[in-house]
């Protein structure tokens, strides 16, 4: 079969990917990895098998970083890294290049992956937590009212991938401001200036896993008396032009033919709608549907990108997850400390995979 009829064959199975990462990308884009893994563009070599520092990775990962600089409307002063490690290892440099020996790190404990980096970066030093909704397995977006002015640094997390919460509008501070956007980066508007750092692992919006997105001011880096290991050194990896070691090249190629896709389509601003649509849709069927609820219940809180839900009466889940599966709904098991459901919807899903599940919904147990 070739590539192209692989393709068509996916896609008349008719699955309904709603992953929480890693997730949905867009089959065409899908299709043109493939190629390159057997040959990049017809140079004769595989994506795979070429220097980071061939002439075509260093045009793919320039490419990468301009497009995502043109996409979020960068600012002169800030840079576009490619890393490895994923999201995770980011809040560990979170800390290394932000908190100063004596300093304190602010944390607002949003959700599982936000509280893992407030933990990890405890090791450091000083980390203090200034917000927390865990006390109700966060089903709501912590209120940030009187962010601390006496800290190294406040580290948020826009969308919390696995309760489903994501913050609406960011809090203004003259405090460095670090975000964790992994799960909903593209689908909504930024404004860069407003951050230090942004980062996010590429298993979502932007590309298979693999690479990390790290978008930096180089202005608030160096302020601290902290010596840091040269690999973790931010400085470091701008100065080399996140080729400090080997970047994951086949992630970044993915992600920059992910960027191409979503420019083609609209750009944010499309992506924006669609994520709307998807979630306005399947909100508006969880709350009307006596059978379901929604984990987040502050209407303000809840995420476009994962929407969580539970049966209320649970002696049913086995034979909601059968007539999913019946209808090719894959990925909507909830995650283990949530339970119930969670349907995430990244930019490449579309609307016809919602409304697959909303009948799902509405025709369950009729
Ligand atoms: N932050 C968020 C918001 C996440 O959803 C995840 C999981 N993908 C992580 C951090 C951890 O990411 P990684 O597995 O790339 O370290």
């Amino acid at each position: 079969m070739s590539l192209r009829e692989l393709r068509i064959a996916k896609e008349n199975q008719g699955v309904h990917n709603f992953s929480a990462g890693p997730c949905i990308l867009p089959n065409e884009v899908m299709e043109k990895a493939a190629e390159s893994v057997i040959n990049l563009d017809g140079i004769g070599l595989s994506i795979l098998e070429i220097s980071h520092r061939s002439k075509e990775f260093v045009a793919i990962i320039e490419r990468a970083r301009t497009l995502v600089r043109e996409t979020m409307n960068l600012p002169d002063n800030y840079e576009v890294l490619f890393l490895q490690g994923g999201a995770s290892y980011l809040s560990i440099i979170t800390a290394q290049n932000y908190l100063s020996k004596e300093g304190t790190g602010a944390y607002v404990n949003s959700g599982t992956w936000a509280r893992n980096s407030m933990n990890d970066a405890k090791v450091f030093g000083n980390i203090i937590e200034i917000a927390s909704s865990e006390s109700t397995q966060f089903n709501t977006y912590p209120e940030l009212k009187d962010l601390p002015t006496d800290v190294d640094y406040i580290h948020i997390t826009s969308n919390n991938t696995i309760a489903g919460n994501q913050i609406k509008n960011f809090p203004k501070t003259d405090i460095p401001l670090i975000c964790d956007m992994s799960s909903d980066i593209f689908s909504r508007d930024i404004d860069v200036s407003q951050f230090a750092m942004i980062y996010a692992g590429a298993q979502k919006n932007l590309g298979p896993s693999g690479a990390t997105l790290v978008i930096v001011n180089k202005d608030k880096l160096g302020q601290t008396d902290r010596e840091i290991p040269r690999l973790m050194d931010l400085r470091n990896h701008i100065e080399k032009e996140s080729m400090l070691n080997t970047p994951p090249c086949f992630s970044i190629y993915v992600s920059l033919l992910n960027l191409e896709w979503m420019i083609k389509n609209g750009g944010v601003e499309e992506m924006k709608k669609r994520c709307l649509e998807r979630s306005e849709l399947l909100y508006q069927e969880i709350d009307g549907n006596p059978l379901f609820e929604a984990h987040v219940s502050d209407l303000d809180s809840r995420s476009k990108m994962n929407v969580c839900f539970t049966l209320k009466d649970s002696s049913l889940n086995e034979e909601f997850i059968t007539s999913c599966e019946k209808a090719k709904i894959s990925g909507i098991k909830g995650h283990r400390s949530v339970g119930g459901y969670r349907a995430s919807m990244y930019n490449a899903m579309s609307i016809e995979s919602t409304k697959a599940l909303v009948n799902v919904m509405k025709t369950f147990k009729l």
